[in-house]
């Protein structure tokens, strides 16, 4: 663990690692039942080791973790925003290949960045790593910094970015927060994150940074990813064969939740309930009717929504979105 993390002190100029201080009791309600539960040592420890040995016989075996190149892991993170694995993975090595180092993709054309990046979306990401790469050949000699402070301060590396570009390449044992990561601890130590979040970010990064094991940052943060993107999912956790289960505050929540739709399921099955709506009650087919009423029209023609209703052959005009009058 980083001397910052031991001192609990915040890590960098950005919203996100704060101190221990977020748990002082008396802060709020959740805050309170959080420290109770942060004190509670066996449990971090049990957590943690599952989790590593979890990872252990379940790691993905991805391309930007054989490496510790910062560049390379710069790459990989700016390409995961917003962009799933499997479409990542072909578009990863196509791009070291032409770009196979810092300085060569600071010496690239632009226009040839914006190539090689479309068809991962967000091009604004491929001008702005370009810009990185200048930057860090101008200022860096082209070694990109290892602290999260002086990664924050390149355009368009965040929180998130800056912390994985730390741990992943220099394995500084910085937390590392992404979606999934949110949703396992906020799940384990405070419950179920829906329909409402108990936890804001600013306290589930101070819990993320309580949770790194000393000297197994890297580790940690690619388990939790893998483990939130594999098992604890956001529409099926896997409660049942979970080896956290039996330390997580939202597996019985969420164990008696899935039974119960399943219950649900099975009745509506049994009575039929779920057989398919006729075309005719559906949202298209009214919506195609409305579009053959409204191109029947010219321009300057208004109609009235009780007309409408019944040129339209409506059954059920409740379910359906209609403003009082139309005009084009
Ligand atoms: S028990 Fe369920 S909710 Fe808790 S960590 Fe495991 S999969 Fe996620």
């Amino acid at each position: 663990m980083s001397n910052e993390q031991k001192t609990g002190t915040t890590t960098d100029s950005g919203a996100g690692t704060r101190s221990r201080e977020d748990f002082a009791p008396g802060d709020a309600p959740v805050a309170d039942i959080l420290a109770i539960r942060l004190t509670d040592t066996t449990r971090i420890a049990a957590v943690q080791a599952r989790l590593l040995a979890w990872y252990a016989a379940h790691r993905r075996d991805l391309p930007w973790r054989q490496t510790r190149d910062p560049y390379r892991i710069l790459i990989s993170e700016m390409m995961l925003q917003q962009t799933q694995v499997p479409r990542v993975l072909p578009r990863y090595l196509a791009w070291l290949e032409q770009f196979p180092t810092l300085a060569a993709l600071a010496a690239a054309p632009t226009a040839d960045v914006l190539r090689a990046w479309s068809g991962l979306g967000y091009n604004s990401r491929a001008v702005r790593l370009q810009q990185v790469a200048r930057l860090v050949v101008a200022d860096y000699g082209g070694q990109l910094p290892a602290t999260v402070a002086e990664l924050r301060a390149l355009p368009g590396i965040g929180d998130y970015t800056a912390r994985a570009i730390a741990c992943f390449a220099y394995e500084r044992d910085v937390p590392v927060l992404d979606t999934n990561v949110k949703r396992v601890l906020h799940r384990v130590f405070a419950g179920p994150e829906v329909p409402r979040a108990d936890l804001t970010d600013r306290r589930l990064w101070a819990l993320a940074e309580h949770m790194v094991p000393a000297g197994q940052g890297y580790d940690w943060n690619q388990a939790l990813m893998d483990f939130g993107s594999a098992l604890c999912t956001a529409r099926k956790p896997a409660c049942l064969l979970c080896p956290l289960h039996d330390c997580c505050t939202a597996a019985p929540t969420i164990i008696s939740a899935l039974a119960e739709q399943q219950r649900v399921r099975r009745h509506a099955t049994r009575t039929g309930a779920n057989r398919a709506a006729p075309f005719t009650s559906t949202t298209r087919y009214y919506r195609g009717q409305t579009l053959r009423v409204l191109g029947a029209l010219t321009s300057g023609d208004s109609i009235a929504a009780a007309v409408t209703v019944t040129e339209l052959d409506i059954m059920q005009p409740s379910i359906v979105f209609m403003p009082s009058a139309l005009a084009i």
